[in-house]
């Protein structure tokens, strides 16, 4: 397979068709705004004037957009376009009902499609070492997964169509509510003069262990990777934590499953949102903690 129609050139959709371009594939890109185009360009991607014209002649088409509505919206645009046995890749993160409705209009036209969201952040789509949750049919995923590897470094099939995004929510659920019980743990240390150094020594190789700790913890000085270092620039945005954590709550609800720590951490997240937080990497929920005003 040699070209790629890429529709969404934002912060990771910029990185991750870089990454195609980089590994071989003749990439047409497409986005609403033109300076990212244009920053897209630079990294070997032949801009198109529209996604229709991005897709044209492709044999994949990958989508990075915001939401649902805005996959729905292009895949069904494009449907009547679809040559039969295309491949349609999804990295955004949508809800597993939308999810679905994009793989029937893919059905409808007897093209493949895999919902793949990811894991890593603006980082790891410009390492190229994304985790790729993948819903799909075999056929489907057999097709994407060299694709894929060429964005990211772990690509697993997580089932059929809409269970990547089911991983993606399930995923985002651990990490807000361990990301808050760790930053708890740290103000509450400070207010007992336990050194973050003594309580990350310990919590690192003891049962408190988890990835909020030992590879993004929110408290500075600790791990070099973590955003808490840089003032809590993101990393991955306090914003976007909330709207996964808001797709697992209504996913909840509709399945009418209780899930009572992660409803209270989606209300935290807006709370953090709410006060001029949303910008900000989500680890820097711990400010908020501590007392401190945001903005
Ligand atoms: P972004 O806002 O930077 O990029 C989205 C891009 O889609 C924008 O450039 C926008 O102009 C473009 N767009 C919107 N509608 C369009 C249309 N109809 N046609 C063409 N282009 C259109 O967002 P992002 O941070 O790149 O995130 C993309 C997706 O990845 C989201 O679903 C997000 O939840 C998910 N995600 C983001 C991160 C992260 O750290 N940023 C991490 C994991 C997953």
């Amino acid at each position: 397979m040699r070209r790629i129609g890429f529709i969404g050139l934002g912060a990771m959709g910029g990185p991750m068709a870089a990454n195609l371009a980089r590994a071989g594939y003749e990439v047409h890109g497409f986005d609403l705004s033109r300076p990212l185009c244009d920053r897209a360009a630079e990294k070997g991607i032949i801009i198109s004037g529209t996604a229709a014209e991005a897709l044209a002649g492709s044999e994949a088409l990958i989508t990075m957009l915001p939401a649902g509505e805005q996959v729905i919206s292009v895949w069904g645009e494009l449907s009547t376009d679809f040559a039969k046995d295309i491949l349609l890749i999804d990295c955004s993160t949508i809800d597993i009902e939308s999810a679905r409705v994009v793989h029937q209009i893919a059905k409808a036209s007897e093209a493949l499609s895999v919902d793949a969201p990811v894991s890593g952040g603006v980082a790891g789509a410009e390492a190229g070492a994304l985790t790729f949750m993948c819903g799909a049919e075999e056929l489907a995923f057999r097709a994407a997964k060299p694709i894929l590897e060429a964005m990211g470094k772990r690509i697993i099939h997580c089932g059929g169509p809409g269970l990547g995004q089911a991983a993606k929510i399930c995923n985002n659920v651990m990490l807000g509510v361990t990301m808050i019980a760790t930053a708890e743990a740290f103000v509450l240390a400070e207010k007992i003069g336990l050194s973050h150094q003594a309580l990350f020594d310990v919590a690192s190789v003891s049962s408190g262990q988890s990835w909020s700790l030992t590879s993004y913890c929110p408290a500075p000085g600790l791990v070099s990777s973590s955003p808490a270092n840089n003032d809590y620039k993101p990393g991955f945005l306090a914003a976007l934590m909330l709207k996964d954590l808001k797709l697992a709550q209504d996913t909840a609800s509709r399945l009418g499953v209780a899930i009572p720590l992660g409803a209270l951490a989606t209300q935290i997240y807006a709370l953090y949102n709410a006060q001029g937080g949303g910008g900000m990497d989500f680890s820097g929920v711990i400010n908020m903690i501590r007392g401190e005003r945001q903005s």
